[in-house]
C-alpha cells in the first residue's frame, strides 16, 4: 500500500509476484511499475499501479481471490509476521486493490493510500486508527450529513467528542481547540452549497496545536485540488463519486504518509475489515484513467450552466465556486486550479418556505434527461432536492441553520450536451 519506495531494479517487472503457485516476492517490496521518476499526473493516472503479470495484459488484471499461496511454511510465517511484503489475504492485501491505492496516492501526491469499502468506512478507519476515548475532533458543520452522524453519534458513543464549527470562519476553528483535540476534519467544496474552506490555514491551525488535518476531497477530486500540497495530513475519498465517475460502485480511501497507512491504518483494517472489494477497486482504478478529462469537461459544463442559471429570471440564487458572486470565489480559484467543479446548486425565485418545496419539485419533475438521484460524480447529470433527500434526516431547524432551504436544488453536471441540460431545466423553470 506504500507508494514511497523507489522503483526496484528494472528487472523487477513483477513477474515474480504472479508466477503461479510459487510467488518469489522480494523481502522489502512488491515491485513497482518502471515509470520515469518525473512522470506527470495525467501519465500516472493511466500508468501507476503494479507491473503486469507474465501474460502481459495491457489492461490491469482483476484478482478475484480471497487468499494467496505461499511457497513453503517458513515463507508463510515470515509474511504473516510482516517480515516479508507479499499478498496474504484480501481483507488487507490484494493486487488489484493495491493498484488502485498506488494510483490514487500518485494523484493526490501522498506517499501511500489505503482503499476501503466506502467513503464512510474511510472516515471510520481514520477515526478508529487515530483516536481513542477522551480525544476531541473539530469538524466543519457543513460536511456530508453521514459524516456528522458518524462523528457525533457513533464515535460519540465511544467517547470521542466532536465540536462542529463554521466552514469558513477560521476564528471558530481556533476557538474550538481543546488540549485533547487531535484531529481537524474539513470538506471542500461542501455538499450542496459548495462552501469553500481554506485548507492551508486549517493545516496551520491544526499543526500549531499538535493536531492533524483530514480533508474530504470528494467534490473537487485530485484533478482540481490536492490538499496534501496545502498541508493536509490525510485525504478522504468516496471512490463512489468522481473517481469511479460512472456511478457503478461504492468505494473509499484514505491517502496519507506511508507511516500512517502502514502502521496506523493497515493494522486496524486487518482486525476490523472495512475492506475494498477487488472488483470495486478495479472499477475505480479504471475510472481514474479518465478522471482528468471528465473533470475538465464536466466542470466546463457546470460553469456554463451556473452562468445561465444566474441570468435566469426564475432563479433567486446560484451557488457555484466558479461564479464571481460566490463568497469564497477567489479562495476556491486558488485552491481548485482555477476551476469551480461540477456541482451547481440554486434556489428557485419566490420560493418561500411554504411553496419552496412545490416549486423545486416542479422543476425536478419537468426534467426528462437529468436523473433524479442523490448520487453525484456520474457522467449522467443528477438532480436532487437536498432538503428531502440527503438532508432529510435533519430537523427543520438544523436545515435552516445549514442553509438547506426547501427551494434549493442541486445539479451534479455530467457529460450530456449542455444545451440539452439547459432546456431540461428551462422546461420547469419557465412554467413555474
Ligand atoms: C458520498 C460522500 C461520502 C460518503 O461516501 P460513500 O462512498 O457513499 O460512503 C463522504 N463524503 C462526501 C463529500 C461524499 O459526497
Amino acid at each position: 500500500m506504500t507508494n514511497a519506495s523507489k522503483p526496484t531494479s528494472p528487472s523487477a517487472t513483477g513477474h515474480e509476484v504472479a508466477s503461479g503457485a510459487k510467488p518469489a516476492a522480494k523481502v522489502g517490496g512488491i515491485p513497482r511499475v518502471n515509470l520515469p521518476e518525473d512522470a506527470r499526473l495525467d501519465t500516472l493516472a493511466v500508468r501507476e499501479g503494479l507491473p503486469a503479470t507474465p501474460w502481459g495484459e495491457n489492461s490491469e488484471a482483476l484478482f478475484i481471490t480471497s487468499s494467496f499461496i505461499h511457497p513453503d511454511a517458513a515463507t508463510a510465517a515470515r509474511r504473516f509476521a510482516n517480515e516479508e511484503e507479499a499478498f496474504v489475504y484480501s481483507r488487507f492485501s490484494n493486487p488489484t486493490v493495491m493498484m488502485m491505492e498506488r494510483r490514487l496516492a500518485a494523484l493526490e501526491g501522498t506517499e501511500a493510500c489505503i482503499g476501503t469499502s466506502s467513503g464512510m468506512s474511510a472516515i471510520m478507519l481514520l477515526v478508529m486508527g487515530l483516536l481513542k476515548a477522551g480525544d476531541h475532533v473539530v469538524c466543519s458543520r457543513s460536511v456530508f450529513g453521514s459524516t456528522i452522524k458518524l462523528l457525533q453519534g457513533e464515535f460519540g458513543k465511544f467517547g470521542v467528542q466532536t465540536t462542529f464549527v463554521s466552514q469558513t470562519d477560521l476564528s471558530e476553528w481556533k476557538a474550538a481547540l481543546q488540549p485533547n483535540t487531535k484531529l481537524l476534519f474539513a470538506e471542500t467544496p461542501t455538499n450542496p452549497l459548495t462552501e469553500v474552506c481554506d485548507v492551508a490555514a486549517l493545516a496551520e491551525i491544526a499543526h500549531g496545536h499538535g493536531a492533524l488535518l483530514a480533508v474530504d476531497n470528494c467534490f473537487a477530486s485530485p484533478a482540481l485540488q490536492r490538499p496534501a500540497q496545502m498541508g493536509a495530513d490525510f485525504i478522504i475519498h468516496s471512490g463512489t463519486k468522481y473517481l469511479d465517475g460512472q456511478g457503478r460502485v461504492i468505494a473509499g480511501a484514505i491517502c496519507g504518509s506511508a507511516k500512517h497507512i502502514d502502521e496506523v491504518f493497515t493494522p486496524v483494517m486487518r482486525s476490523v475489515g472495512m475492506s475494498l472489494s477487488p472488483f470495486n477497486a478495479w472499477v475505480v482504478l479504471k475510472g481514474m484513467e479518465t478522471l482528468s478529462v471528465r473533470m475538465k469537461a464536466q466542470t466546463a459544463g457546470a460553469a456554463q450552466l451556473a452562468e445561465w442559471l444566474e441570468a435566469h429570471p426564475a432563479i433567486e440564487r446560484v451557488y457555484y465556486p466558479g461564479l464571481k458572486s460566490h463568497p469564497q470565489h477567489e479562495l476556491a480559484m486558488r485552491q481548485q486550479g482555477g476551476q469551480g467543479g461540477a456541482v451547481v446548486s440554486f434556489i428557485v425565485k419566490g420560493a418561500s418556505e411554504d411553496n419552496g418545496r412545490a416549486a423545486a419539485f416542479h422543476v425536478i419533475d419537468h426534467t426528462r434527461i437529468c436523473s433524479i438521484t442523490a448520487n453525484l460524480g456520474d457522467t449522467k447529470t443528477t438532480i436532487t432536492h437536498p432538503a428531502s433527500t440527503s438532508h432529510g434526516r435533519l430537523t427543520e431547524a438544523q436545515r435552516q441553520a445549514a442553509g438547506i432551504t426547501q427551494g434549493l436544488i442541486r445539479v451534479a453536471v455530467g457529460l450530456e450536451d449542455i444545451e440539452d441540460l439547459k432546456a431540461d431545466l428551462a422546461r420547469g423553470l419557465n412554467s413555474l
